[in-house]
């Protein structure tokens, strides 16, 4: 299909913004993005091309930083995350969520916005609690868990590289762009396999690599929310970028809704929300943030 509307290429005027943005956007962006520091900004300005006077050409050729593959769309921001509540606070009491962590999520401003309304929430909560005691047989138990690679031997050992490509792998060949029940529950099987026999034989050399390496373990628990959220959605959905390639349906209004995932008492508990389960926008933005207008 023709795009109709306008005829390209575009012209970016930084002339007439005030100098701090000139510079953010010539300087910084264009200056320390990675494929144009040389290619534009060097170049042009080797060239002559002065911003304060000159337009910028550009093709318009779309938001090419990050296009991503089908199957790497579903970890993007948008199609999941944390379930909060008006206060960006999540189930566990204390724990507030922002930025690219939270559903439909993605870019620079929404996590900076988020991120300040979490925090206000987050500093309005602290301010009103004690700190309670720490657990020492929990957090024992945790330091175990973390420290436990540094003590496996090197030589038979897995490390955090391999761990993260096999993982990587399994994701790309069972939970792929379009979605199957059978494909899923293997990439599920794979997973509990790593988790099992894998994970208690991994090494770290050093800090650095165990740092690594636990983040490898995150990635393993979010592979797996991933792979059991989609058994648990049924239809294809446009908007969530998700296809199903063994069931024909599409998404009819019961499909439309959010699908909760938690783990209860080591077992894994889904429920559903509605899609308007927020409420009124105004209403409560009003409501849950009554103290805010009067201290700016
Ligand atoms: C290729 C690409 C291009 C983009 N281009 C743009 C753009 O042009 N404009 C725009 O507005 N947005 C863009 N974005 C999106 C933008 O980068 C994100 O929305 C934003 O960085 C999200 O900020 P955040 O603080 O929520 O998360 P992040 O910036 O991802 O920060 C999360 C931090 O938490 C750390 N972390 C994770 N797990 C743990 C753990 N268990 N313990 C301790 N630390 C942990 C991570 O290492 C990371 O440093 C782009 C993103 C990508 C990937």
């Amino acid at each position: 299909m023709v795009e109709q509307g306008y005829k390209l290429p575009f012209y970016a005027d930084l002339s007439t913004l005030p100098e701090t943005e000139r510079r953010v956007i010539w300087g910084m962006m264009v200056g320390e993005e990675g494929k144009t520091r040389v290619p534009v900004y060097e170049n042009y300005k080797n060239a002559g091309f002065d911003p304060e006077k000159h337009v910028l050409q550009c093709y318009g050729s779309g938001w090419t930083s990050a296009a991503f593959l089908p199957q790497e769309r579903q970890l993007f921001g948008l199609p999941g995350g944390f379930f909060h509540d008006w206060e960006l606070g999540t189930n566990i009491k204390g724990l507030y969520a922002a930025g690219d962590a939270l559903y439909a999520s993605n870019c620079y401003g929404h996590a900076a916005a988020t991120g300040y309304y979490a925090g206000r929430h987050a500093s309005k909560f602290a301010s009103s609690e004690r700190l309670v005691a720490v657990e020492r047989q929990q957090s024992g138990k945790e330091k175990t868990r973390v420290y436990a690679p540094l003590k496996n031997n090197p030589r038979t050992a897995v490390g955090w590289k391999e761990l993260n490509m096999a993982i990587s792998k399994t994701m790309q060949n069972y939970c792929g762009d379009v979605k199957h029940d059978e494909l899923l529950k293997t990439g599920l099987q794979r997973l509990k396999d790593y988790n099992d026999e894998v994970l208690p034989d991994t090494f770290a050399y050093n800090p650095h690599e165990l740092v690594r390496l636990l983040e490898v373990f995150d990635i393993l628990t979010v592979s797996e929310i991933i792979l059991r959220s989609c058994l648990a959605r049924r239809a294809s959905s446009g908007p969530l970028c998700f296809k199903r390639g063994d069931t024909s349906d599409s998404e009819t209004q019961p499909d439309r809704k959010l699908i909760i995932i938690k783990q209860e008492n080591n077992r894994i508990v889904l429920s559903e929300k509605p899609l308007d389960f927020y409420g009124d926008l105004k209403e409560n933005y009003e409501k849950y943030n009554q103290y805010y207008p009067e201290r700016l």
